[in-house]
């Protein structure tokens, strides 16, 4: 920064958040010939920045610059007449910029659809044609198709060009009738601001509520208006849905929006048929799947008011309703609501901020609520609403924990669960197995010299995948076929070890001929269609076996299933992470939860295990999940980990394994300072976890304290630091405020 003339300047300057990682905003004299009045938060405009031309923001105006008035550049050109986003979002857009130390036009950038950043207009328009004559009449005979466009838009009042085109009308044809001064064309948009007829549920499919349900509603209701949090915390099966949408529909009767966050929404196409099928008003959904242009139309018509209810994932928590009444986060535990790179925030975290500015109602449900939100609610923050019993009638699924220490076993598989899979087959019923790896087996290893192989870019194993035959590495996704000897000394018989999805797969496939086995994880299910096939083969509910990941955990309904099947419980038990424990827990409360959900047909869970003695597991298996969140929470507080302080993370990543190490040690010796050290506890600098990724070193520091204020100084003094430090080439550093895995 030059010239700190501070001399009063009676224009107001603009001042501008422009889509570079700057942790700053940046003055403009408003374009050539104009008045700063009028320059509205949030519009976005063309300024010059270095040898560039890039699209900003205004974020707001002010009398004075630190610049000298003749060192200011004035701004290209204005994009729009009215902001982007409401003044609650604009502020959103800066809190969230300011919490997660962020570069604020970054943060404009990932609140806003990759087209609007690059000059789209905030509106849909079209070019629409109408006639400027009474009559065809003064046109001669021989002009026949001139005529007859010309009596076209006479008949028609005002017609688009595309309604032109599909007429046969060419463009060439418009001009010559245009020229005439025949036909005028104007711009008007598409997405007027619209109301949606007040929507009546579909009675046929609207339970009557059981008496927890109605508490729950009540409860909330009696609550508001305005802002209030609820975490709604139901057992799986419980009908929780039921409660968002009594919810839901009273906002909708009032003419106001919903926004519905969940975790993964190409695997629950299932949650938007629901919602379609009970409101008799327009659903949309909006999520990564969709490409810019379709996520904009839907981001444009939630913005006109012409939704009434947007499902999303994690992105979605920006999208500007008109008029806002409540958002609903479905799995609120779930971690796919964090992002994990560029501003790497918590859709939840912010969902609750955007309420509180927009002083409406959010619901965070979960049947495994996070740690964090069980002690909002303990702090009186949340409202702790229950729904303890499963709504269908029928009865939780009884879990059982099976040692396999000292057991043979078939792809990973004991004898006695391999005997229940076949009784519960044979009773009509389906199963699902679930195994925490994708691929075939996670290594490939030299039984004579202990050769195992590993990614060149990564410091990580290779899976071996068997469909295609292949090693890949599931961190930069490299590809290798798979050697035919030890590359070290040349043993021909290489073994594979530890399992994956696709070996169990085809070890069931063989034990059960005639039952179909479908796998479900990250490999099968690529490309939506596929995914919508197997599910809609699933839900028919003849017998099968259905193999995955987590991604069969989330929130599906499987009437069928009767029997899960845990393969490996351990890797969580011995977990070095400290949230090891909870996601442990909340995965195996979320599959079991996938059993015996229809009533009649009682669930059996089993869990397989080497350490069936092991506290955690007895306790995951003998109490609610409440109350082992319970425990946990009173184990985070005696180590005064989360949610009884706060952490942030420090990354800095670089080929160069020592510059990346010193970089950090640099920072936190010219920031640490004793006074402090009883409020803000610094680790590290420690590699990371995954010490190598796509071949940079990856190392961190780990900040943490019982404050948050004290945290947050402490970090923006460090995050200016660094700023200011010149990098290593190469070298490239981020900040995770709230990190979810210290990977
Ligand atoms: P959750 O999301 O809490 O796991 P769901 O909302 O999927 O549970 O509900 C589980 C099942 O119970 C669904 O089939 C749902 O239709 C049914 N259900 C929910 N509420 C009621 C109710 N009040 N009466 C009867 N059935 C209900
Ligand atoms: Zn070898
Ligand atoms: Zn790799």
């Amino acid at each position: 920064m030059s010239g700190t003339s501070d001399s009063h300047q009676r224009e107001r300057v603009l001042r501008v958040a422009v889509p570079r990682p700057l942790r700053r905003l940046f003055d403009y004299l408003p374009p050539t010939g104009q008045k700063v009045t009028g320059f509205r938060p949030g519009c976005r405009i063309k300024v010059p920045f270095g040898r560039h031309v890039v699209t900003g923001f205004v974020a707001g105006t002010s009398e004075h610059s630190a610049i000298g008035r003749e060192q200011l550049k004035p701004a290209l050109a204005m994009l729009d007449s009215r902001p982007l986003l409401p003044p609650a979002l604009l502020e959103l857009v800066h809190w969230a910029a300011d919490y997660y130390q962020h570069p604020i036009g970054e943060v404009f950038a990932t609140a806003l659809p990759a087209p609007l950043r690059e000059g789209a207009p905030l509106h849909e328009e079209a070019e629409f044609w109408s006639a400027a004559a009474a009559s065809a009449e003064q046109l001669p005979s021989r002009a026949l198709r001139q005529r007859q466009l010309l009596e076209f838009l006479i008949e028609r009042g005002s017609v688009s060009r595309a309604d032109l085109a599909l007429a046969g009308f060419s463009p060439a044809l418009l001009r010559q009738l245009a020229g005439k001064g025949l036909a005028r064309g104007e711009l008007k948009r598409l997405d007027e601001e619209t109301d949606w007829a007040r929507p009546q549920p579909n009675a046929t499919i609207r339970p009557a509520m059981n008496d927890d349900q109605a508490s729950a509603v009540e409860r909330f209701q009696k609550a508001g208006p305005g802002y209030r949090c609820a975490l709604l915390n139901g057992i799986t099966g419980s009908g929780k849905t039921e409660v968002y949408m009594r919810l839901i529909e009273q906002e909708l009767a009032a003419g106001r929006q919903c926004l519905v966050l969940v975790p993964e929404i190409g695997l629950t196409p299932q949650t938007i048929d629901r919602f379609e099928q009970r409101f008799a008003a327009p659903v949309a959904a909006f999520h990564s799947g969709l490409n810019g242009n379709e996520r904009l139309r839907v981001w444009r018509r939630v913005a006109a008011g012409g939704i009434a209810i947007v499902i999303g994932t994690r992105s979605a928590v920006f999208t500007p309703m008109a008029r806002p009444g409540l958002i609903v986060i479905d799995e609120e535990h779930d971690s796919s609501f964090k992002q994990h790179e560029g501003l790497r925030y918590s859709a939840r975290d912010l969902a609750v901020m955007r309420a509180r500015k927009e002083n409406i109602g959010i619901v965070l449900g979960s049947a495994t609520p996070s740690l964090e939100s069980f002690r909002n609610a303990e702090l009186g923050r949340f409202l702790r609403l229950d729904l303890p019993r499963r709504a269908g009638g029928s009865r939780p699924a009884l879990l059982r924990p099976l040692d396999i220490a000292n057991q043979p076993l078939s792809a990973g598989i004991c004898e006695l669960a391999m005997m229940k899979i076949a009784q519960h087959l044979e009773a009509g019923n389906q199963v699902l197995v679930f195994v925490n790896r994708r691929g075939f087996a996670p290594i490939l290893q030299c039984p004579l010299c202990g050769w195992t192989s590993q990614c060149e870019d990564c410091s990580v194993y290779l899976t071996v995948h068997s469909q295609p035959p292949c090693q890949r590495c599931h961190h930069c996704e490299a590809r290798r076929a798979i050697p035919n000897r030890c590359p070290v000394c040349g043993n021909s018989d290489l073994q594979v070890s530890g399992l994956g999805t696709q070996q169990v797969e085809a070890n069931l496939v063989r034990e059960f001929p005639g039952t179909p086995v479908l796998r479900v994880d990250r490999d099968s299910t690529r490309g939506r269609d596929r995914f919508r096939k197997l599910l809609a083969q699933v839900i028919r509910g003849d017998p099968a076996i259905l193999v995955g990941t987590q991604m069969l955990a989330k929130g599906h309904h499987f009437p069928g299933i009767t029997l899960v099947l845990v393969v490996d419980a351990d890797n969580g038990l011995f977990s070095p992470d400290f949230r090891g424990q909870e996601q442990m827990a909340q995965l195996i409360v979320q599959v079991a939860g996938r059993a015996g959900r229809s009533s009649g047909r009682p669930g059996e869970v089993l869990v397989q295990t080497r350490h069936a003695r092991h506290e955690t597991l007895k306790r995951i298996i003998d109490s609610s999940y409440s109350e082992f969140a319970q425990h946990l929470l009173a184990e985070r507080r005696s180590a005064v980990m989360p949610p009884f302080s706060h952490l942030c993370l420090i990354r800095a990543e670089c080929r160069d394994r020592e510059a990346a190490l010193s970089f950090l040690r640099r920072a936190r010796r010219a920031i640490e300072t004793p006074s402090e050290q009883q409020f803000v506890h610094w680790t590290g600098p420690l590699p990371a976890p995954l010490e190598k990724r796509q071949s940079r070193y990856r190392m961190q520091l780990l900040l943490r304290s019982p404050s948050r204020p004290r945290l947050r100084a402490v970090l923006a003094r460090l995050v200016a630091q660094l700023d200011e430090s010149a990098a290593p080439r190469g070298l490239r550093w981020q900040i995770d405020v709230d990190p979810i895995d210290l990977l």
